[in-house]
């Protein structure tokens, strides 16, 4: 079973939501999806056992051979290639490129342009306890994690409750995240900025087509913000997460109460099974 934990802004407790059904199960892998950020092994704490280089073929281009004909420039729709013929210069934005190989395919002179090896990021396994742990992490000032994402879930061990931490959001990161789950948990808190990104997010996966139900993370009886949306559009609301102070102190310290609620996250996910 592949349950993707998301939400429509940053800092609703997606990963604190995650990190406890990964606790809560059996036999579970927790999959860190939020590259740019990610924070599971902050909880987690696992023990790293392997990093592998993630890399990217980018074009590298021998001048020397080079006939600054600009069918490689004129061919990048990213516009990651400028070619100067008139002063024989070449200019690579690598921040823009998205590895298409489109520029390497249109080069009519051999040689001239070839695809080299770029690191745009690592990804990390490791053990939490009885909880197996992946994790990819972007580096600085790479722009997009979509294709690690993708490479993430290489990893994925269909033997076990897999929980995929996805980025905060709508985008293709997160959409590289959701697909192919078998169930989406959507975090939320219970103020308006949450229920406006909250009905993004239930866009995005009505879209998608996977079922889906509502985690309200920071509970407080007197808001029922969430609770009337999610009646008037019959969606599950999964568990209430009560707001605690002291467990707000525990968390900035990284520290999540995992064996407290080890029971209620059980039956989060015995409710998800029964919904798939
Ligand atoms: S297509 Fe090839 S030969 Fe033409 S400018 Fe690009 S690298 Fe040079
Ligand atoms: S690989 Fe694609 S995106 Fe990158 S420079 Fe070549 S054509 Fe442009």
């Amino acid at each position: 079973m592949k349950i993707a934990v998301a939400s429509g802004k940053g800092g609703t407790g997606k990963t604190t939501i995650s990190t406890m059904l990964a606790y809560a199960a059996d036999n579970s892998q927790y999959i860190d999806c939020d590259a740019e950020e990610p924070n599971g092994h902050i909880f987690l704490k696992p023990e790293i056992e392997k990093v592998i280089p993630f890399t990217l073929p980018v074009p590298e281009i021998n001048t020397d051979i080079c006939t600054f004909c600009e069918k490689c420039s004129n061919a990048c729709v990213y516009k990651a290639l400028v070619i100067v013929p008139q002063i024989k210069k070449v200019m690579f934005f690598d921040e823009l490129c998205h590895s298409c190989g489109t520029c390497s395919y249109v080069c009519p002179v051999e040689n001239a342009l070839v695809e080299v090896d770029k690191e745009i990021g690592k990804i990390r396994i490791g053990k939490a306890n009885h909880i197996a742990f992946v994790e990819g992490l972007l580096n600085i000032k790479e722009a997009s994690a979509t294709q690690l994402i993708v490479n993430l879930k290489n990893y994925v061990d269909n033997t076990k409750t897999v929980i995929l931490d996805s980025p905060p959001g709508t985008s293709c990161t997160v959409v590289a995240t959701l697909e192919d789950s078998d169930f989406v948990v959507l975090v939320t808190e219970p103020t308006p900025f949450g229920l406006s990104d909250l009905k993004l997010a239930v866009e995005l996966v009505r879209n998608m087509n996977i079922p889906f139900g509502i985690v309200v993370n920071k509970h407080d009886d007197n808001v029922d913000l969430i609770e009337q949306y999610a009646k008037k559009e019959n969606i599950e609301i999964l568990y209430r997460l009560p707001f605690s102070e002291e467990f707000a102190k525990n968390y900035s310290k990284g520290i999540l109460p995992f064996e407290e609620y080890k029971n209620d996250f059980k039956n989060i996910l015995k409710t998800i099974e029964d919904r798939i």
